[in-house]
């Protein structure tokens, strides 16, 4: 009896300690995931004599090299430490399961040919609200094409339709606040430290920060195809102001961070749970519900007539939003149908993506798709 009760109370007291002990660590450590952009066959963007990928590294390696050395109580986590392609879902997923704190994405601009830019500009989550930020965005997300199965991996989403990213604009990003907050000390740090021409902080629909559930920032360090600019990013001097750059404003926002987390430990403890709870029973209402998919094929301001040779005779439903008369083809309730759908229709209508409707209600695809797994 007695030794039971040892037994018993050793392995309470044994969990206990190991319980207290994980969260005390987890409490202490910051962890930060630092995400080279492209690599492997995906170069990126090219210059006349450099590859984004290689750039991307070179300024992520330091930058991790430079937490490392000075900040004993930061976790230094990389999507890649070579030269190796990385799928933008794999990026999300090493930053999520690390439970990470801070991702920070490194890219390289480009502009095509004729076009000159200087400068380096961060951007965060969001609708684009001007063409040139889409144009980064949709650059950005073309990646996913080389990717095996991309179109079941990321719902169907065109990288290059303009359509595609009405989604960012349903977004609601918890993280925005911080994540603007970091982009803009690293813009003020690259026209302080670095004296680069400072681009501005600005929101757009990249695929790799829509699925990170942190604080997140995507940088396009400077223009490759801007010769004077190519060779600066190529340079050692040019990695090294940048890197230097970012350092410092990570390093300005971990104590931020840390100081609104002393200050307000209690309140911020009881409101994520809250969201969390709330967002569970919104999923739990849906899941009753069958969604429907359809490929929507076409786009217009006018009602087209059933003839019009812009449906190229396909046979095409219509629903309005916006404003605006949009066609689909196809209807099932089997997400895996309608990929079929989509590539056998991208024939004849090369943007056509997957849209997602519930009780006669357009829904989140994303939602749509799991729901549909949920229901299987
Ligand atoms: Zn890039």
């Amino acid at each position: 009896m007695r030794l039971r009760t040892i037994v018993i109370l050793s392995v309470f007291v044994a969990f206990w300690l190991v319980g207290g002990m994980t969260s005390m660590a987890k409490g202490k450590e910051f962890v930060v995931v630092i995400d080279a952009g492209h690599g492997g066959r995906d170069p990126g963007a090219v210059g006349r004599v450099a590859q984004e990928k290689n750039i991307n590294l070179n300024v992520a390696l330091a930058l991790g090299n430079l937490i490392s050395a000075n900040c004993p109580d930061v976790k230094v986590l990389y999507t890649r430490k070579s030269d190796v392609f990385v799928s933008l879902e794999r990026r999300a997923r090493i930053a999520n399961n690390a439970n990470a704190d801070l991702f920070i994405s490194i890219h390289t601009n480009a502009l095509p040919k004729g076009k000159i830019a200087r400068g380096a500009e961060t951007y965060t989550l969001g609708m684009a609200r001007a063409d040139d930020n889409l144009e980064v965005a949709k650059r950005e997300n073309s990646v996913i094409l080389v990717e095996e199965n991309y179109e079941e991996r990321y719902a169907g989403f065109n990288p290059n339709s303009a359509e595609s990213y009405i989604i960012f604009e349903l977004m609601q990003d918890k993280y925005m606040e911080q994540s603007v907050s970091f982009a803009k000390m690293i813009q003020g740090e690259f026209k302080t430290t670095a004296k680069r021409l400072d681009k501005g902080v600005h929101q757009a629909g990249f695929l790799v920060l829509r699925a990170t559930s942190m604080p997140s920032v995507l940088v396009e360090l400077g223009y490759i195809s801007t010769p004077d600019e190519e060779k600066y990013l190529n340079s050692k001097a040019g990695v090294a102001a940048l890197s230097k750059s970012l350092y410092n404003a990570f390093e300005a926002y971990k104590e931020r961070q840390t100081d609104v987390k002393d200050a307000s430990q209690p309140v911020v403890r009881e409101d994520r749970p809250k969201q969390a709870s709330a967002k569970k029973n919104v999923v739990r209402k849906e899941a009753v519900q069958v969604p429907v998919f359809k490929v929507q094929i076409l786009t217009s301001d006018k009602k087209l007539a059933v003839k019009s040779p812009k449906l190229k005779g396909v046979e095409a439903d219509c629903y309005q939003e916006g404003g605006l008369y949009k066609y689909t083809y196809g209807e099932t309730t089997d997400y895996n149908k309608i990929v079929k759908t989509r590539k056998e229709i991208g024939a004849k209508f090369k943007d056509a993506f997957i849209v997602a409707f519930c009780n006669g209600q357009k829904m989140n695809v994303q939602e749509a798709i799991t729901l549909f797994k949920k229901n299987k």
